[in-house]
């Protein structure tokens, strides 16, 4: 039988962890707040007006646990960050042989929206970056717009674990605007490698880019992709426990535009962020991490974001080739 002084202690130790946790992220907070480096995303209104003092980081632990700081209820889009979740519905409804036809998993080193394919296989290089994403969105299946657009609101619900809305002035203009996106749709159309109703598989593109999150919901997807698939809240699986590892594995080489190989050395875990300032950060069996604060890099990464999760990565040990530490140990 277990020694109940042991026990009081482990849990002693365990409450000390956490509240260390909380403070560490209260001191992130505070140290990087006055950092005004980067810049907005101007493409858009939308995007452009957004306050540039908005910060707010939450971790949520497989077993539900909440710590947040900052601005964690402000809602903003979810822009590229929904690529991975489409990815993954795409790889349910169809199987990993087939999306694999369609899309590749190889970094391109070219800028997001770069209007590239591979020139062999003519597939767009990895479902992270525009092309990609554009050509995994065409996969939803359903029997009309409305049906893949319930399909698809209705996948990130059960990541979310609450009902999910459009925001329909970023959509306008995601739609307007989207001339780029366009031509990658037109030269994946040319090649085949999307089927002729663009304008739809375009349209639910803008219209993922256009859901809104707070940074708390970040964090709960993150969690429950580190949880093998099942929301650590409401306990709903919301993928299939075997396509973690695609999804993970995408993200790890390719969620972070030019900037992931730099990323994975120092931070070392699967990521993606967004034009919208937001990163999400799996730590796989322990913890789910989102970050928002709207100013960005030169790449599009949120500036904030990348110094809070480096520290987080670093004080924690949670590069996932960290040797010298054993991250569980902490949590
Ligand atoms: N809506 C943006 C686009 O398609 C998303 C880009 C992003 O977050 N990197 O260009």
């Amino acid at each position: 039988m277990e020694n109940q002084d042991d026990t009081e202690a482990v849990s002693n130790q365990e409450n000390a962890v956490r509240a260390g946790l909380q403070s560490f992220l209260n001191d992130l907070h505070l140290k990087y707040k006055p950092l005004r480096d980067g810049a907005l995303a101007n493409y858009i209104p939308e995007l452009a007006k957004v306050n540039p003092d908005l910060f707010s980081i939450c971790v949520m632990t497989v077993d539900g646990q909440i710590y947040k700081v900052g601005d964690e209820d402000r809602l903003f889009t979810i822009q590229s960050i929904s690529k991975l979740f489409v990815y993954g519905l795409a790889l349910e409804e169809h199987g990993r042989d087939y999306v694999l036809t369609k899309v590749g998993v190889e970094p391109t080193g070219d800028a997001f929206n770069a209007i590239v394919l591979d020139q062999r296989s003519k597939r767009p290089y990895n479902p992270m970056v525009n092309a990609g994403a554009i050509a995994t969105t065409s996969l939803i299946k359903g029997s009309g717009p409305t049906e893949r657009l319930n399909s698809m609101l209705e996948m990130f619900r059960r990541y979310i674990g609450h009902d999910i809305f459009v925001d329909i002035s970023t959509f306008m203009s995601e739609r307007t605007t989207g001339h780029r996106n366009r031509a990658i749709a037109h030269l994946m159309l040319n090649f085949g490698m999307i089927d002729e109703k663009i304008d739809e598989a375009l349209d639910l593109y803008f219209q993922q880019c256009s859901i809104m999150v707070n940074c708390q919901d970040l964090a709960v997807m993150a969690a429950t992709l580190a949880n093998k698939g099942l929301n650590p809240i409401t306990k709903e699986q919301a993928i299939k426990k075997c396509y973690i590892k695609d999804i993970l594995s995408v993200m790890y080489t390719c969620g972070m535009y030019n900037f992931a190989g730099e990323w994975v050395y120092k931070v070392g875990l699967p990521a993606k962020s967004g034009v919208c300032g937001g990163i999400i950060v799996v730590v796989p069996n322990l913890m789910g991490i989102g970050v928002y604060s709207p100013l960005l890099d030169t790449n599009g990464n949120s500036v904030r974001g990348i110094k809070v999760c480096e520290e987080l990565s670093q004080k924690f040990g949670l590069h996932l080739f960290d040797c010298s530490m054993n991250a569980s140990k902490f949590l």
